[in-house]
């Protein structure tokens, strides 16, 4: 899509491109570049000069470290960031937790949690599902009893399992949803509570997924004592909390720039890649026509994602809509990622994580194809099955 920018924001874009140049950690560019896992120090390495230079969180209102972009400058940093494949600052606290902290916590709860968002100096993880609560998460049984300790204090006594908990293997505090009212209705007896993971009862399980990745988790807690100002707005009313951050984070997974760019790069393997009839892939009028059609909902996409983006800067926050920028969005990357390795054909295939790289066989840019595809069957599961955000356009959008 070709948008007229005024010379203020070109001059923006080129600020915008020289800092990431200049910037970007090198170590982390070679971790990236060689398909190793990240440690921790990695996935934080980038958030952290973000943080320095005050650009960690565009979205978050001015007064708690927020850029006061306009959606055209949001835009151009998403499009920069995605063009330098930067890897974007973890979403658990800076685009899911925060937004609940400085929405529904307390003066106290802004000023002990959101610094340490914002700096990336803690890592949070999300407590949300559970092994018998996944779509229908108000079914969640975690419990938290209120008791008063010896030492006078309030805390809540939670015990529980926790599923599919990403990247809990780092994490230095979780947000959990918790059942402090077995008796209520499933969503009124809900509490929003935040814990440490360093806390005792507190353990967590690799989940290996099919690509051979460690990135989930089960969460175990096992008599866990957490303090009650941990709490998030009143107790009882968590879901309140959890529908408001479920919206931030259904936004954020649509990626629509890092597709733009993802499209770019399966133009060019499919540019070098031959056909059966002899010319390139690309000149193929059916593989030509699947490229055309990803481009055509990516540029829809692309519209209601700016629209979302211009609602957010007038004050409303993300409401059904994001269901939409989440299912397309989702459903555009799984497209990419499969276009890709069917462009590449059997040289997708030696990948394997233990070898770490092709072996040598195949172009540079088959490697690590067939993994990705694998790994982001997930996208259109996590955040909400993409089912599931159908039934909430149905119900919320169309009324029916
Ligand atoms: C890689 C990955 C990372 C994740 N990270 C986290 C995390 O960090 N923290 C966290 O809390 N959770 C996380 N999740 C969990 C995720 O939110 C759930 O997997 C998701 O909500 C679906 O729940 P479920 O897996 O229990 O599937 P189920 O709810 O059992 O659903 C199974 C299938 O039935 C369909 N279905 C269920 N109900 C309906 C319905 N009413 N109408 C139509 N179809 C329906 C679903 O769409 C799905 O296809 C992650 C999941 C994955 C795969």
């Amino acid at each position: 899509m070709n948008l007229d920018f005024s010379p203020e924001e070109n001059a923006f874009r080129q600020q915008v491109r020289a800092f990431i140049k200049d910037n970007y950690p090198p170590e982390l560019r070679a971790a990236q570049d060689s398909g190793e896992p990240l440690t921790r120090e990695l996935y934080l390495a980038w958030h952290k000069v973000l943080a320095k230079k005050g650009w960690v969180a565009p979205s978050w209102p001015k007064e708690f470290g927020g850029t006061d972009w306009t959606p055209t400058q949001k835009y151009i940093w998403s499009e920069e960031s995605a063009a330098a494949e930067t890897l974007p600052p973890l979403p658990f606290g800076v685009n899911m937790l925060a937004p609940v902290v400085y929405t529904f916590g307390t003066e106290e709860q802004k000023a002990k949690f959101l610094p340490g968002i914002y700096n990336g100096e803690v890592w949070w993880c999300q407590g949300y599902s559970e092994p018998g609560a996944g779509s229908d998460l108000a079914s969640l049984k975690t419990k938290a009893e209120r008791v008063t300790a010896d030492d006078g204090k309030e805390y809540y006594i939670v015990n529980g399992q926790k599923t599919w908990t990403t990247l809990g293997q780092f994490a230095d505090w979780g947000f959990f949803l918790v059942r402090t009212d077995p008796d209520a209705k499933p969503q009124a007896g809900i509490s929003f509570l935040l814990i440490d993971m360093k806390s005792p009862g507190v353990s967590v399980r690799p989940i290996i997924t099919l690509e051979g990745g460690h990135e989930v988790n089960d969460v175990f807690l096992d008599n866990v004592k957490v303090p009650v100002e941990n709490r998030i707005f009143h107790e009882n009313q968590g879901w309140t909390c959890a529908k408001a951050l479920l919206a931030h984070e259904r936004s954020g997974i649509a990626g629509v720039a890092r597709s733009k760019r993802n499209l770019e790069k399966l133009r060019q393997i499919a540019t070098t890649e031959r056909s059966d009839a002899g010319g390139s892939l690309l000149s193929d009028a059916f593989f030509r026509r699947k490229v055309a059609e990803l481009e055509i909902d990516l540029t829809a996409l692309e519209f209601t994602e700016l629209r979302t983006l211009a609602g957010e800067s007038s004050g409303k926050g993300p409401g059904p809509e994001s269901s939409i920028l989440k299912i397309k969005g989702t459903e555009i990357q799984q497209r990419l990622q499969e276009l890709a390795l069917e462009a590449v054909g059997h040289y997708g295939a030696p990948f394997l994580r233990d070898l770490g790289h092709n072996a040598g066989v195949g172009p540079d840019y088959a490697e690590g194809l067939a993994g990705d595809m694998f790994n982001g069957r997930k996208t259109s599961i996590y955040g909400g099955s993409n089912e599931i955000q159908r039934n909430i356009i149905a119900k919320m959008v169309l009324g029916l």
